[in-house]
């Protein structure tokens, strides 16, 4: 090995970085708690850290290129956090040019979501699909779409943010971002914890049946999972609603942009996996496309790495620079 790529993969709660091969695969993994809530210093040091902790394994190997995943908003044009919530270390923060100053190597910086939808479409469960549609169902929902192995950015880079596609105008419910009725406020895990809790508090037998936990704290949306499950009556009820609100989302974006494939990853997304046909059903229904039910809707091949090994091929255009490592 002389050259080599390094995916570091930024997250709330950690910094994952590691070296990933030409053929996608991960090697010197490190993982080091996150300072998101210290100071910008004491976050970069975090960062600093998990590269440190690959380049300290990699026995004099040249890193030719730092591939940075990250929660948005993010202006990725010029590699700059704006204010993440889940990264109050920063505003503003010019993430890109410090990895870069710091190390001397290039970096490129992209959001957690459009890094896993590349990982996934580059060498994963959408490989060898000239149109990757990705979505990561999980404390949000976040989307990447993928032509030949190339992010559709749109003009600035905000592009293929289809979690905050509103899905009922009407609706009660309104998302993080402000709208009513985003896909996001009606099917990401806290969602559906919070219509399973509403639920809870309607009086009937029905209710009175469910198994589910009756307080905030505890009734999250990986109990609610486990209690459909269970063929709890709520759960059911809950699970088909998301089911339903995922489906008309999912015939909509068909409908603009008829992917090869659909690959469905995050936490609520691979703990409902099994429901993903059913999903593809209500799609159907939900888009003019005739050969919709042609599509296929697979799960993600990468759980954790994904952002590793996305942030990594963010240099996949650059073939002198992303050398394989074997
Ligand atoms: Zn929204």
């Amino acid at each position: 090995v002389s050259e080599c790529i390094l995916g570091v993969d930024i997250g709330g709660t950690k910094v994952a970085a590691a070296v990933v091969s030409a053929e996608g695969d991960v090697l010197h993994r490190i993982r080091v708690p996150m300072r998101a809530d210290g100071s910008a210093e004491d976050a970069i040091g975090a960062v600093f850290e998990a590269i440190d902790g690959v380049r300290a394994k990699l026995n004099g190997a040249r890193i030719t290129g730092i591939g940075i995943s990250s929660p948005g908003p993010l202006d990725t044009k010029n590699g700059v956090v704006l204010r993440a919530p889940n990264l109050p270390c920063w505003r503003n923060y010019p993430l890109r040019d410090a990895v870069e100053s710091h190390y001397n190597v290039p970096a490129r910086l992209e959001n957690d979501a459009n890094a896993a939808g590349l990982a996934e479409a580059a060498w994963g469960a959408g490989a060898g699909h000239k149109y990757v549609l990705y979505a990561t169902l999980g404390t949000g929902i976040g989307t990447a779409i993928v032509i030949d192995k190339r992010l559709y950015l749109g003009r600035t880079g905000a592009a293929a943010e289809a979690g905050h596609m509103t899905i009922d105008r009407h609706g009660e419910v309104r998302c993080g971002c402000g709208k009513p009725g985003c896909i996001e406020g009606l099917a990401a895990g806290p969602a559906v914890a919070a219509r399973a809790l509403q639920k809870l508090s309607r009086p009937s037998n029905y209710v009175a049946a469910s198994a589910l936990p009756r307080d905030a704290e505890r009734l999250t949306a990986e109990e609610v999972v486990k209690a459909w499950r269970a063929a709890d009556p709520i759960a059911i009820e809950v699970i088909n609603e998301t089911v339903e609100a995922l489906g008309i989302w999912f015939g909509n974006l068909i409908d603009v942009l008829e992917p090869n494939v659909i690959v469905v990853g995050g936490g609520l997304g691979s703990a409902l996996q099994s429901l993903l046909p059913t999903v593809c059903n209500v799609s159907a229904k939900w888009t003019v496309n005739p050969r919709a039910r042609e599509i296929p809707f697979v799960p993600a091949y990468f759980a954790e790495d994904a952002g590793i090994v996305g942030s990594a091929a963010l240099w996949l255009d650059n073939s002198k620079v992303l050398t394989p490592t074997k």
